[in-house]
């Protein structure tokens, strides 16, 4: 059996979508992207939803929001993807990590009043996997210190955190619809944000700066003249992307039923294999469930994590690890002379993390067939 890391959940309804906006000659930001942007933001809970060509522009522009300047400080989970903490790099501000909790992965909150300066201008929880981070805690901190909270939400298509939805708890949440993510559009991205005025200026600032509905300027109701009133930015999505995002949240609860459903097998088929240690969610929260990440036990697997990946791959079961640790990159080591050391969380969690195929369209045989295969490797391994 061959069973790939992910594979996007594509249906006829997706395909139909796509057409329609093919044969309707409109192809870039247009009709559909409104009507996305709308259904979005109806579905998260939230008044205002700002779509963009990803998640990364989403957080440059929210980062631009909140008037981020040279040497400020914004802090980040040292385990998240790099464009949590590149979007920071772009203002010339500083991203200051925060060790993660054991358990979930998340940003711990205990760590972060340690790292505020009279500088820290705003704090970037990721969502890790999908589970919602200890938000009531990071929204006690940031207003103690009058910070921002952005969230990086790009696993966290739906969640909730006591029983509130992400994407409508902090001043601005980012979302991913990038093709491994849990709602995928291929390249995508949405902010929410109860604030009027900032997504009206995103929705600006993402084309090119200028005023008021430039899509609209082809269409017959709008008209060839515009105004530039800032230097914008070339980070709109299309309708071609929209007809694959108002598809894909159609079935969005269905897909998540789905992944949590066959997280739910892993956890049951794994259970009492000792060498590994199973994702586990927070009782006041609910995970997406984008990533379902076990841990090696390294005495119980001596050959290692990337071993026993390879033991998988010679199964057919591609894996994957997330993330490599931000000061482990050269670039953030160099630009910013982080120190592993001082991150001993992250260090134990990445030598031993492996996440494993968690997609809809899986099947309970191919399921079970992975959880056999980590057994086998674990075998293999030891
Ligand atoms: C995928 C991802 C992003 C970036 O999303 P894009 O839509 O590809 O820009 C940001 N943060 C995290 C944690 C991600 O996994």
């Amino acid at each position: 059996m061959e069973i790939p890391f992910h594979k996007p959940y594509i249906t006829e309804d997706e395909i139909t979508g796509v057409l329609d906006s093919l044969r309707s000659g409109w192809i870039t930001m247009g009709p559909k992207t409104m009507e996305f942007e709308k259904m979005f933001g109806a579905y998260i809970g939230s008044r205002n939803a700002v779509s963009m060509n990803s998640c990364t522009a989403g957080l440059h522009l929210a980062l631009k929001m909140i008037d981020l300047s040279e040497g400020d400080e914004v802090i980040v989970p040292t385990i998240t993807f790099t464009a949590t903490a590149e979007v920071i790099a772009y203002f010339r501000a500083i991203p200051v990590l925060v060790d993660v909790d054991e358990e979930t992965c998340n940003i711990d909150v205990t760590k972060i009043e340690e790292k505020i300066t009279p500088r820290t201008k705003a704090v970037i929880p990721v969502h890790f996997g999908g589970q919602p981070c200890d938000m009531d805690e990071i929204a006690d901190i940031a207003e103690r210190h009058d910070l921002l909270v952005v969230e990086d939400a790009a696993h966290a298509i739906p969640a909730w955190y006591k029983n509130r939805t992400i994407g409508t708890i902090s001043d601005m949440t980012c979302f991913s619809f990038y093709a491994t993510k849990t709602l995928a559009t291929g390249e995508g991205g949405m902010v929410t944000t109860r604030n009027d005025a900032w997504a009206e200026r995103m929705k600006i600032l993402r084309l090119h700066g200028i005023s008021k509905d430039a899509w609209k300027r082809y269409t017959k109701e709008g008209s060839w003249f515009y105004e530039v009133i800032e230097a914008g930015y070339k980070y709109n999505m299309t309708d071609i992307q929209a007809a694959l995002g108002l598809a894909q949240l159609r079935k969005v609860e269905w897909m998540w039923k789905r992944r949590r459903e066959i997280a739910g097998r892993y956890t049951k088929a794994l259970a009492a294999c000792e060498a590994v240690s199973l994702p586990s969610v927070k009782p006041d929260r609910e995970s997406a469930w984008h990533l379902y990440t076990v841990r090696l036990d390294p005495e119980r697997v001596p050959g290692g994590r990337d071993l026993f990946i390879d033991e998988l791959r010679n199964m057919g079961v591609s894996t994957s690890v997330h993330f490599i640790p931000l000061y482990r990159h050269p670039y953030y080591r160099t630009a910013y002379g982080y120190d592993r050391s001082a991150f001993p969380v992250s260090e134990k969690i990445f030598e031993r993390t492996v996440s494993l195929p968690l997609y809809p369209g899986m099947t309970d045989g191919e399921a079970d067939w992975v959880a056999q295969s980590v057994e086998e490797a674990v075998r293999r391994c030891s």
